[in-house]
């Protein structure tokens, strides 16, 4: 199964994406991981991502259409995957649909997370990421543990940059003026599903689930 999961940054599409794909065995294909990767082991493309990231503008299309393209190369997705965080942009979506059409395959569906813009500042401005363990805590809903509890040697529990209000704010805009579109886009195909994202983590899966197509 393909799927395209699409929200406002700190919906919960994350989360609920490793246990969509968990549980399908699928593999998750999270852009914004690849690219804080990269920015890590400071590749080139990490050096030119690193500006966009950092002040909440998106990468130009060109780089991740071509990123995606050598990634979707490996055979780990050879058993469906779950698109986190792309396309984001129109172009984006247009250079999939004809990648797809190459292989001669389509996306199955396109899951739509909804949550309002205050309950995300509220979410992503109190999130804070495990560096050694990647776990996600939040400051007052999911406070990070004492650090030896850490699952993989002693938590280093940090902030994303563009976890800041005042860039959250701007990746909620560039989401509503880019992003936003694609539900139309996706709309005409028939493909979407919304999902009301507020509740817990299991009503939000639950939701999700009742939109899976029968053979998954
Ligand atoms: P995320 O972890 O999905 O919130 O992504 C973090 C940041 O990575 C975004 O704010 C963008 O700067 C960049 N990014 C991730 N995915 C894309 C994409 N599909 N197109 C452009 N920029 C992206």
């Amino acid at each position: 199964m393909k799927f395209v999961f699409i929200g406002p940054p700190g919906a919960g599409k994350g989360t609920q994406a490793e246990r969509i794909c968990a549980e399908n065995n699928i593999k998750q294909l999270s852009t914004g991981d690849i690219l804080r990767h990269n920015v890590k082991i400071g590749s080139e493309l990490g050096k030119v991502a690193k500006e966009y990231m950092t002040s909440g503008r998106l990468v130009p299309d060109n780089l991740i259409i071509d990123m995606i393209k050598e990634e979707l190369n490996s055979p780990l997705y050879s058993n469906g995957f779950l698109l986190d965080g792309f396309p984001r942009t129109i172009p984006q979506a247009q250079a999939f649909d004809e990648l797809l059409q190459k292989f001669n395959t389509k996306i199955d569906l396109v899951l739509l997370l909804d949550v309002s813009d205050e309950e995300i500042i509220t979410r992503i401005s109190g999130r804070r990421i495990c560096k050694t363990c990647n776990r996600v805590f939040h400051v007052v809903f999911n406070p990070p543990p004492d650090p030896k509890e850490c699952d993989k040697g002693i938590c280093d529990i940090y902030q994303r940059d563009d976890d800041k209000e005042e860039t959250v704010r701007h990746r909620l805009e560039v989401y509503h003026n880019q992003t936003k579109p694609l539900v139309e886009y996706y709309s005409s195909q028939s493909l979407v599903a919304h999902i009301d994202g507020i509740g817990s983590l299991d009503e939000v899966y639950d939701r999700i689930k009742s939109h899976f197509p029968s053979k998954v």
